[in-house]
C-alpha cells in the first residue's frame, strides 16, 4: 500500500510503498477513507532528531476515518465493517490516569502517543490500531467530516471540558486562532456553554468564518476583539482558549482574562510566559496546557456531529496532493481543514 512516511529528522514525507499490516491477537486494521492534516504534523516534521522518542521511518496522520476490514483472533467480531473515527491515542487501559477515563494523559505512553505520533499513522491506505478500544464508531456522518474530529474537533473539546465549570452562566471565553482547531471550538462553545464567543485570527476570512459559525465578536487582533467586546458590556475572558501559543497570545491571552479566569494553553507555537505572584496578572487566574482528549471525549464529539451540532469546515484533496497541501497549511492560507483521501 502507499504511505506518506518520514524517513528523516527536519524533512517533508516521502510517498513510498510499505506492506498492509496484518493484525494478530487484539489489533484491528482500518481501512482508511479519509485523513486530516494537521498543523502538529509540521511540528514533527520541523524536529530535530532526539526531540521526539520516535522510531523512523513512521507513517503520518493522525486524524483517521475508516472501515474496520479485518481483526485479530482476540478482536471482538461486533466491530467488523463498522465506520467510524480513530482515537490516536494508544494509551495502556491500565494505569491509575487510563481508569479514570483519563486516557490521554496515560502514564505508559512515555512521549509515544500513538497514532502518527510516534507509531504508524493514516497517511496510507490502512492503519493498524493495537486495541479495538481505539475506535468510535460513528452513524451518518461522511469520513471526510469524521477525520477532522479525531484531533482538531477532540482536542477543542478536551480543553474546554476541562473548564466547563467556567462556562455557565453570563460568561466569555476568547478562542485565539481560527484554524483546524479554532474554528471547532467556536461551535463547540455555542453548541454546549452559555458563553459569548469572542475569536481573534490576523486572517480576516478566519475572523469572517468564526462569525459564520457563531461567534458574537470576531477581529484581527485580541485587542480589537475585547474593545468590541467591552463595547458590548463583556468584562473580559473567563476562559482563553490559546490555539497558537506564541509569547505575544499567551501575554495577549493573559491581559484577557477576568479575575478567576482561565487561560488554557494548546497551541505549539513554543511560546513561554513567566508564572508567580505578583505578576500583573488577574487575581485567582489558571494556566493549563491539556493534551488532545480522551476516549470519552471522542464519543462525545461524534454524537455532537451525529446530531448536526458540529460541522468541520473541509476542503478535500486527493492522495497525491499530500506535499503540497503541507506547504499550504505551513504558509497559513487554509480555512478550516484540510481532509484528504486516499
Ligand atoms: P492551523 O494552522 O489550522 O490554525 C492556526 C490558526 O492560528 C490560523 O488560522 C492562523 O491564522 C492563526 N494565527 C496565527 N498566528 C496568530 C496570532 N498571533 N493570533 C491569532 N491567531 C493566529 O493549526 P491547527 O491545526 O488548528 O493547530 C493549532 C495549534 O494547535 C498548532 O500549534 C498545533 O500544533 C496545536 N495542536 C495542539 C494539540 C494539543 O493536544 N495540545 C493538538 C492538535 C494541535
Ligand atoms: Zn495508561
Amino acid at each position: 500500500m502507499s504511505a506518506y512516511r518520514l524517513s528523516g529528522w527536519g524533512r517533508p514525507v516521502d510517498l513510498v510503498d510499505v506492506a498492509v499490516p496484518v493484525p494478530r491477537g487484539p489489533e484491528v486494521l482500518v481501512e482508511v477513507k479519509a485523513v486530516g492534516l494537521c498543523h502538529s504534523d509540521l511540528f514533527v516534521m520541523s524536529c530535530d532528531e532526539g526531540v521526539l522518542p520516535y522510531d523512523l521511518p513512521l507513517t503520518l496522520g493522525h486524524e483517521v476515518a475508516g472501515r474496520v476490514v479485518a481483526l485479530g483472533d482476540g478482536a471482538s467480531s461486533s466491530l467488523l465493517g463498522r465506520d467510524g473515527v480513530v482515537h490516536g491515542v494508544w494509551s495502556c487501559g491500565e494505569c491509575h490516569n487510563c481508569r479514570r477515563g483519563q486516557d490521554n494523559y496515560c502514564i505508559a505512553l512515555a512521549g509515544r502517543v500513538g497514532c502518527g505520533l510516534g507509531r504508524d499513522g493514516g497517511l496510507a491506505e490502512y492503519v493498524l490500531l493495537p486495541d479495538a478500544r481505539h475506535f468510535v464508531t460513528a452513524t451518518g456522518v461522511p469520513p471526510t467530516m469524521l477525520a477532522p474530529l479525531a484531533d482538531a474537533g477532540l482536542t477543542a473539546y478536551h480543553a474546554i471540558q476541562q473548564h466547563r465549570d467556567a462556562l455557565v452562566g453570563e460568561c466569555a471565553a476568547l478562542v485565539i486562532g481560527v484554524g483546524g482547531l479554532g474554528h471547532l471550538a467556536v461551535q463547540i462553545l455555542r453548541a454546549t456553554t452559555s458563553a459569548r464567543v469572542v475569536a481573534s485570527d490576523p486572517r480576516p476570512e478566519a475572523c469572517a468564518l468564526a462569525e459564520r459559525l457563531g461567534a458574537h465578536h470576531a477581529a484581527t487582533s485580541v485587542d480589537e476583539a475585547m474593545r468590541l467586546a467591552a463595547a458590548a458590556g463583556l468584562p473580559g475572558a473567563d476562559v482563553v482558549l490559546d490555539f497558537v501559543g506564541s509569547d505575544e497570545t499567551m501575554r495577549v491571552g493573559a491581559a484577557a482574562l477576568v479575575p478567576g479566569g482561565r487561560l488554557v494553553v494548546v497551541g505549539g507555537a513554543r511560546g513561554s510566559m513567566a508564572v508567580g505572584k505578583g505578576l500583573d496578572l488577574p487575581l485567582g487566574w489558571q494556566v493549563s496546557a491539556p493534551f488532545w482528549g480522551s476516549r470519552q471525549d471522542l464519543v462525545a464529539v461524534v454524537e455532537l456531529a451525529e446530531q448536526g451540532l458540529l460541522e468541520p469546515v473541509i476542503e478535500v484533496v486527493s492522495f497525491g496532493e499530500v506535499p503540497d497541501a503541507y506547504a499550504r497549511l505551513h504558509d497559513g492560507g487554509v480555512t478550516g481543514r484540510l481532509v484528504v483521501v486516499p
